[in-house]
């Protein structure tokens, strides 16, 4: 006890959240040159982002200049792209930060938050930063929501339910009638539609209906900017008016910003992108049932999760990782010895496939 007595108790054993791994802190540990690494364990885009984004930063004259604080030439860009009135739009450094910020404006100490495990880590990553309880409910074994379970876990203090649609690490989609029903509760529901891009399915037109409906969107995946940080929300307009009056000052960088609009000028080149890795999706998983000692599950995002039925996930990923190839592991109730594939290029398909025939079971 010296400093830690000013620091919030519910702080100090704090877990926090487990990120990937950056391929230049390999440096030297690994058979493979860093140059060489094919990184499958974050599912950022194999493709990068639009030729056009690279170009307007390079040459853009005024990152001496703070952008609009509200957000209202963006808001009105992704409001088009997303087919709702701005009102509805608050963007953010990342969508994660959006979670941090709704959270902030609903959660009070002990308030709970409905949690479909498994699922993304940051929402109980933030539900525990801001002294909310986090309220885990089972998937099935296909990992679909217990729709029935969610609505008998409703107390006085809940505050929030999450839902990642399609929900990673699993790849599955929860139907919409599924959603509605959770939305009919009157509970806030938050849906996570970072993967819309891949998945094709949305509830986003039904936001202007309700009070309680929010979609999250993200530019990270689809448009190759997870690097800079920049993510987006489709709230009620109340909540939105909330959000933009709770958020950190300039909270989406001129970077972000000017990556938003040469992104949204070169969506056919973006979907053309999205619509390879779908292709080299459904290519993945043929290959991967194939392998008898791995089971992979359907996905409707970027990724697939593996079940590893023989000999150690961990091992596996270890062994993957010395030979440049970054999968994401997991060790968790529910997802006990299991892997996470992002898809990425044909040839960062050939070389996993090669190197799991090598390793073996
Ligand atoms: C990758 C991902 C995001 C995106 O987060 P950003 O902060 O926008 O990069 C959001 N939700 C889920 C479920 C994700 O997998």
């Amino acid at each position: 006890m010296g400093i830690e007595k000013f620091i919030r108790p519910d702080l100090t054993g704090f877990g926090g959240y487990s990120p990937s791994t950056a391929p230049e802190t390999l440096q030297g540990k690994i058979e493979v040159q860093v140059e060489k690494i094919i990184k499958l364990d974050a599912n950022e885009n194999p493709y990068g982002c639009s030729p056009r984004v690279s170009q307007a930063l390079a040459a853009y004259p005024r990152f001496n200049i703070y952008p609009d604080d509200g957000q209202t030439g963006l808001r009105k860009l992704l409001a088009g792209y997303a087919g709702v009135d701005a009102r509805h739009i608050v963007a953010g450094g990342g969508s994660n930060q959006l979670i941090d910020l709704i959270l902030r404006l609903f959660l009070n100490q002990g308030d709970e938050v409905i949690n479909c495990v498994p699922t993304f880590g940051i929402y109980s990553f933030s539900t525990g930063l801001c002294g909310g309880t986090l309220v885990g409910l089972p998937r099935d074994e296909n990992f679909a929501v217990d729709v029935r379970a969610v609505k008998a876990a409703i107390s006085k203090k809940t505050k929030m339910i999450f839902l990642a649609n399609p929900n990673n690490p699993t790849g599955n989609l929860t139907p919409p009638e599924d959603i509605l029903e959770m939305v009919d509760t009157g509970v806030p529901v938050f849906v996570d539609e970072a993967y819309y891009e891949f998945s094709g399915q949305t509830v986003a037109p039904l936001v202007g209906q309700y009070e309680n409906l929010m979609v999250l969107r993200s530019l990270s995946k689809w448009a190759g900017l997870a690097g800079l940080r920049v993510g987006y929300g489709l709230f009620p307009p109340r909540i939105a008016d909330y959000l933009l009056r709770i958020k950190i000052p300039y909270n989406v960088n001129v970077a972000a910003l000017v990556a938003v609009e040469e992104s949204l000028k070169d969506i056919d080149y973006l979907l053309g992108t999205v619509k390879k890795i779908v292709a080299e999706r459904e290519r993945l998983f043929r290959e991967l049932e194939k392998i008898e000692w791995l089971k992979p599950f359907p996905s409707q995002a970027n990724f697939i999760l593996c079940s590893v039925l023989k000999g150690e996930g961990r091992e596996l990923w270890q062994k993957l990782q010395n030979k440049g190839i970054l999968v994401r592991y997991f060790d968790q109730p529910q997802l006990q010895n299991f892997i996470r594939i992002s898809v990425g290029k044909p040839e960062h398909t050939d070389a996993l496939i090669r190197v799991l025939k090598e390793i073996g079971g």
